[in-house]
């Protein structure tokens, strides 16, 4: 077996992206743990990054507060905030909690 290992650029695209690898590396990820262990640790990173990103991106407490309140935010900062809600699960429930308590008060 004087076969190299996978090309760690596409064992990396593969575990981002889920490119294809070619029939060769394929092969040779299915009987190379050490490859495996490469793409599962490219994964962990990946997903460690995606929920890092995620939640840097969500507006603060406060921020969500005046979104709720007209006038306290720039249109550009409502905006924002606006495209964030739409896909952001976490912020979203938040943000309808923070108006049902504005509302009812
Ligand atoms: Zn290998
Ligand atoms: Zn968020």
């Amino acid at each position: 077996m004087s076969r190299q290992h996978a090309c760690p650029e596409e064992l990396l695209a593969f575990a981002l992206e889920g490119e294809p690898l070619n029939l060769a590396a394929h092969q040779h990820l299915a009987g190379c743990p050490w490859c495996q262990q490469q793409v599962a640790c490219y994964q962990k990173v990946a997903t460690y990054l995606v929920s890092r990103l995620y939640r840097s991106r969500c507006p603060s407490a406060t921020t969500l507060s005046y979104y709720c309140l007209p006038g306290a935010l720039s249109a550009e900062e409502r905006h924002q905030i606006a495209e964030h809600l739409a896909h952001c699960p976490l912020c979203a429930s938040e943000y309808a909690e923070t108006r049902q308590l504005l509302e009812t008060s």
